[in-house]
């Protein structure tokens, strides 16, 4: 896949034995699953945009944020995921719902300045059940 590049697309997806890539692949029966794929991908180089203009401390093109709160250069404004870096950002899927759940925390002190925000987790919090709209398991 990838075929054509970001922005760009024409590449082709191959099924069950197919290969990828081979837009002139020989015909037979594996071929058979190829597909055209066109396919505009988004986001694998973040650009700022008017976020540059945010007045955000920026390091090669990326938000400089605190690895404590996720937060930016300026107070009360987070940055996670790709957009980010910090010493040893790694750009994964994980590290950004790692990156949302501090920062979600530290957000959390500005709209609730004098609530203690207590770590709650799905599994047992009736709390979380009830705003989630689930039943709460019972542990026999
Ligand atoms: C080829 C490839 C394979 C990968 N495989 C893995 C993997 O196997 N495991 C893994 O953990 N990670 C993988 N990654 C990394 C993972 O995809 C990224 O870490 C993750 O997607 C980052 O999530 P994000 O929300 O920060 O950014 P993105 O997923 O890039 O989302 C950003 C979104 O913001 C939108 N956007 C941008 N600018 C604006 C704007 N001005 N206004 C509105 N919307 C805007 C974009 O269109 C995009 O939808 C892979 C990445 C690539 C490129």
């Amino acid at each position: 896949m990838w075929g054509g590049g970001r922005g760009g697309g024409g590449g082709w997806w191959g099924g069950a034995g197919g290969r990828r890539g081979g837009r002139g692949a020989a015909a037979g029966a594996a071929d058979a699953t190829l597909a055209r794929l066109d396919a505009v991908f988004f986001g694998l180089s973040p650009r700022l945009g008017p976020i540059a203009n945010w007045g955000l401390t920026i390091e090669r093109r990326q938000i400089a944020v605190d690895t404590e709160r996720f937060e930016t250069s300026v107070p009360g404004i987070f940055a996670v995921g790709d957009v980010n870096t910090y010493p040893g950002k790694k750009k994964l899927i994980l590290s950004g719902f790692h990156e949302c759940a501090l920062a979600a925390f530290a957000a959390a002190t500005y709209v609730f300045p004098d609530k203690r925000i207590a770590l709650q987790y799905t599994t047992t919090s009736p709390k979380l059940h009830k705003v989630l709209g689930v039943e709460t398991p019972v542990f026999d």
